[in-house]
């Protein structure tokens, strides 16, 4: 079974840029990215959505499921087990928690282990981070396009900003590689709330999104970064898995 290990080596190997991580590029991911010649590559992480959610919310999630229906790569995908702050320095670096030490967004400007977009930047190439400002911050100045969103009580005004955020920047032509993060079921989870209804703010979000990568000839990468944190209900067992999409819509 594929990691959340595995897609930042991924990444690497598609810019044909170096980076140590603790498993391997996947070879189905780069044949389908050679063969669309991408102009622009999304990494989109959903928080708190796993795979069980991913296939119990599916008339909800529909947007998101027909990107993988129309020739679209989906693989249940082990997360590294951890809150979310350290799973996405795990998916943007490769390595395990205890390896890059980024537990918490003052880690991210200490750290001494680069981010495959800090990795790109340093080989001439332009990427941009959408994501909250306390995490987005230590990276200015190290990535080409920083967009920070402040944290808020209205997480799907927050979410629809980081949406915008994100269109945006993809209209930029020297954007190579964006990562950005929306955060609604997550939150809609912790509280205990509508959890359709934070699926369809999602998924309809991810539309809008897929649609102006499909107007750059774009690679969208979307996965979760950790098992759904329910508020009453029983914790996953873990390790858990996340679905992993690949597609060019
Ligand atoms: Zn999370």
């Amino acid at each position: 079974m594929l990691s959340q290990l595995n897609i930042a080596p991924t990444l690497a190997e598609f810019f044909d840029v170096p980076l140590t991580a603790q498993a391997r590029p996947v070879e189905q991911i780069l044949k389908f990215a050679y063969s669309h010649k991408p102009s622009v590559v999304l990494l989109m992480v959903i928080d708190s959505l796993d795979f069980p959610f991913y296939t119990e919310f599916a008339a909800d999630l529909r947007a998101i499921h027909e990107l993988v229906e129309r020739d679209g790569l989906l693989f249940v995908c082990e997360t590294v087990n951890s809150p979310t702050t350290p799973a996405i320095g795990s998916i943007l670096t490769g390595l395990r928690p205890e390896s890059h030490g980024i537990f918490t967004n003052e880690d991210v400007g200490k750290s001494k282990i680069k981010s495959v977009l800090e990795i790109l930047e340093d080989a001439g190439h332009k990427t941009a981070l959408v994501l909250e400002t306390g995490g987005a911050r230590p990276l200015l100045g190290k990535v080409s396009y920083v967009f920070g969103v402040d944290d808020r009580e209205d997480i799907v005004e927050y979410d629809e900003l980081i949406k915008r955020h994100t269109i945006s920047v993809l209209k930029k032509h020297d954007v190579r590689l964006v990562f950005s993060h929306i955060r609604a079921i997550d939150r809609f989870a912790h509280r205990g709330w509508d959890l359709h209804a934070a699926a369809r703010v999602t998924a309809e979000n991810m539309r809008a999104i897929a649609k102006a990568i499909s107007t750059r000839n774009g690679l969208l990468v979307i996965c979760g970064d950790h098992e759904t944190h329910f508020k009453d209900k029983k914790q996953r067992i873990l390790p858990a898995t996340v679905p992993l999409i690949v597609c060019s819509p």
